[in-house]
C-alpha cells in the first residue's frame, strides 16, 4: 500500500502501515468495527469467526476492507471455545505467511454471554463462557508467543466489559469470564513487558446482536446505569432513530461499534506505549475508576 499523500509532496504514514492484527470474533459487532478502524490506519488483518452463517459477512468484510484501506485480510474459521481452535489460528496463519510471519496486534474480541440467575446457573453453561471467554484467549496468547515483536511495539487489547465490576443482576458467569480476562491482562502486561503492551477495554451496552439478544429484564436492571452514564444521553438530532425511540424504555442509549473501535486502534497506535496492564474506559463514563 503507498503511503497517502498529502499537500506539496508530503508523505503521511498511516500509523500501522504494514503491521499484521489478529482480530477474534471479526466478523460481526464490536470486532468488525475494529477491524474496520484498524484498516484504516493501514494494518494488514488476520479475520477470525467461527459460524457457518457468518462466513459471507466476513468474506464481504474482508473484500471491502482490501479495497477500501488497500490492506491484505487473511480470514480464518475456528472456534476459540474448542482446545485446538486457537491454535489453529496461528497453525494457518503461519502456513500463509510462512518464515516471516510476525504478529504485531492480537485482539481477544470473541465473545459469548448468557444472562442467568444464581438458581438457573448450570456447569455446561459455565464451561461454554468461559471456554471461549477466558480458555480461548489464553491458549491464543500461549500460540502467538513465538510471532510477537521483542521491541515492545507489539500490542495487545483484551475485550473485556464493565459486567466484570458492576454486580449487574444474573451475570455471576459471564461477569466472572470478564474479570479474569481483566486479571490475566495485568499478568500478561508483566510478562510480555518487553514484548508488548496489554490492556483492556471494558464497555457498557453496545448496540451489536449481543445486546439485542438480551432480555427485557436485563435491560431492566441496566437502565439506572445508563441513566447515569453521562456519554449515553440521546441526542434527538443525532442518534440512530431506533435509539432515540428507545429512550424512555432503555434510559438512554447503548454505545456504537466504532466507539468501542475507536479506543482499541487508539491503544493500537506507537502513541499507547506507556499505558499497559489497564482496564481502559470504553463506556462512555458508565463505570469511573476511583
Ligand atoms: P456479537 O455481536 O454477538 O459478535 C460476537 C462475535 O464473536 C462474532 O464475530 C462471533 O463469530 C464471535 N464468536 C463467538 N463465539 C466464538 C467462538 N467460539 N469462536 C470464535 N468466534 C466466536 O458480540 P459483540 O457485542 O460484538 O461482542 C464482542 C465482544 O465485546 C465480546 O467479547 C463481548 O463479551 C464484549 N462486550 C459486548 C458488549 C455488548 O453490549 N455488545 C458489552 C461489553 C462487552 P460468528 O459471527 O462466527 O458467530
Amino acid at each position: 500500500m503507498v503511503s497517502a499523500q498529502e499537500g506539496e509532496g508530503r508523505k503521511v504514514s498511516r500509523a500501522l502501515e504494514g503491521k499484521l492484527a489478529l482480530i477474534t470474533g471479526a466478523s460481526r459487532g464490536i470486532g468488525a468495527a475494529i477491524s474496520q478502524n484498524l484498516a484504516s490506519k493501514g494494518a494488514n488483518l488476520i479475520l477470525n469467526y467461527t459460524s457457518e452463517s457468518s462466513a459471507q459477512k466476513t468474506k464481504d468484510l474482508s473484500k471491502s476492507l482490501e479495497g477500501e484501506h488497500g490492506v491484505q485480510c487473511l480470514i480464518i474459521q475456528a472456534d476459540m471455545g474448542s482446545p485446538e481452535g486457537p491454535v489453529s489460528i496461528i497453525t494457518k496463519a503461519k502456513e500463509q505467511y510462512g518464515d516471516a510471519f510476525k504478529l504485531d496486534i492480537l485482539i481477544n474480541n470473541a465473545g459469548v454471554s448468557r444472562n442467568l440467575s444464581i438458581a438457573n446457573c448450570t456447569i455446561e453453561d459455565f464451561n461454554w463462557q468461559y471456554q471461549i471467554n477466558v480458555l480461548g484467549p489464553l491458549l491464543l496468547m500461549q500460540a502467538c508467543l513465538p510471532y510477537l515483536p521483542h521491541d515492545r511495539s507489539g500490542r495487545i487489547v483484551n475485550i473485556s466489559s464493565v459486567s466484570s465490576s458492576e454486580g449487574f443482576p444474573l451475570q455471576s458467569v459471564y461477569g466472572g469470564t470478564k474479570a479474569a480476562l481483566e486479571a490475566m491482562t495485568r499478568t500478561w502486561a508483566r510478562e510480555l513487558s518487553e514484548r508488548a503492551t496489554v490492556n483492556a477495554v471494558n464497555p457498557g451496552p453496545v448496540k451489536t446482536d449481543m445486546w439485542g439478544g438480551t432480555s427485557e429484564e436485563f435491560q431492566g436492571y441496566l437502565r439506572p446505569f445508563i441513566q447515569k452514564t453521562p456519554g449515553s444521553k440521546i441526542r434527538k438530532d443525532i442518534d440512530d432513530k431506533d435509539l432515540v425511540d428507545d429512550e424512555e424504555r432503555a434510559g438512554g442509549r447503548p454505545a456504537y461499534v466504532g466507539e468501542i473501535a475507536g479506543v482499541v486502534g487508539m491503544l493500537c497506535t506507537p502513541d499507547a506505549l506507556w499505558t499497559t496492564g489497564q482496564v481502559v474506559c470504553a463506556n462512555g463514563g458508565m463505570r469511573m475508576a476511583i
